[in-house]
């Protein structure tokens, strides 16, 4: 039996590094896909329309989110930003495993919808280093800056929700954990009903003889 991937939901701070994060993984395993977001922020210098983001207006958004073309959306710093539907459906489909790398919000709202779903949360070592981060990058306005350090500590509240913390010190370290994670993860019996089932109905038939 072909398995189904699963989803996995990777949240973090503005500057956390999640971005070299996730690309590392990809480079290094080949059963993972990301999803690219549908947003309405500007593109970043830099930044590939259909790569780093599909980059829409306001009504293109919502027009999408009339479809029911998004799993989830949230509204960030003044934006919005979505998840499609049809990519992620058809690569869990394939037995890939999908990456959403997503804010809070959105975070909750695919746990509400598919409870399987493992929601991991990326952290640098402390608040000094972010700030420093997000400074170095050099792509934002020193506005955006302490909007987006605010919304950090907003989203600091809810990171009990999460299943796992990833420390984001050294990279290598950091992309090794984060695929052991995911692995053990996937040995959880939410996420294998199907097997259990399985198991379930060959019990039954032994039990009677069949
Ligand atoms: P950025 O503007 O830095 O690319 O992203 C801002 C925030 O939006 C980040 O926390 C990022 O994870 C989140 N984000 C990106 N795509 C999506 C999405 O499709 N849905 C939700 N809810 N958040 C997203």
């Amino acid at each position: 039996m072909k398995r189904k991937g699963i989803l996995i939901v990777v949240s973090g701070f503005s500057g956390a590094g999640k971005g070299t994060l996730m690309k590392e993984l990809l480079k290094r395993y080949d059963n993972y896909a990301l999803s690219v977001s549908m947003t309405t922020r500007q593109p970043r210098e830099g930044e590939v329309d259909g790569e780093s983001y599909f980059f829409v207006d306001k009504e293109t958004f919502e027009k999408t989110i009339e479809n029911d073309g998004l799993i989830e959306y949230a509204s960030y710093c003044g934006n919005y930003y979505g998840t499609p539907r049809e990519y992620v459906e058809r690569c869990l489909e394939n037995g890939l495993d999908v990456i959403l790398e997503i804010e809070i919000q959105g975070a909750l709202k695919v746990k509400g919808k598919f409870p399987e779903a493992l929601l991991l949360f990326v952290m640098p070592p402390d608040a000094a280093e972010l700030k420093r981060r997000l400074e170095d990058r050099g792509t934002e306005s020193p506005e955006v800056i302490r909007q987006r350090l605010a919304r950090a500590s907003e989203e600091a509240d809810g990171i009990e929700k999460y299943e796992y913390l990833i420390i984001n010190d050294d990279l290598d370290e950091c992309v090794r954990e984060m695929n052991d994670i995911i692995n053990a993860a996937r040995k959880a019996p939410v996420r294998n009903r199907r097997m259990i089932a399985d198991m379930r109905s060959q019990l039954n038939a032994v039990v009677k003889g069949e």
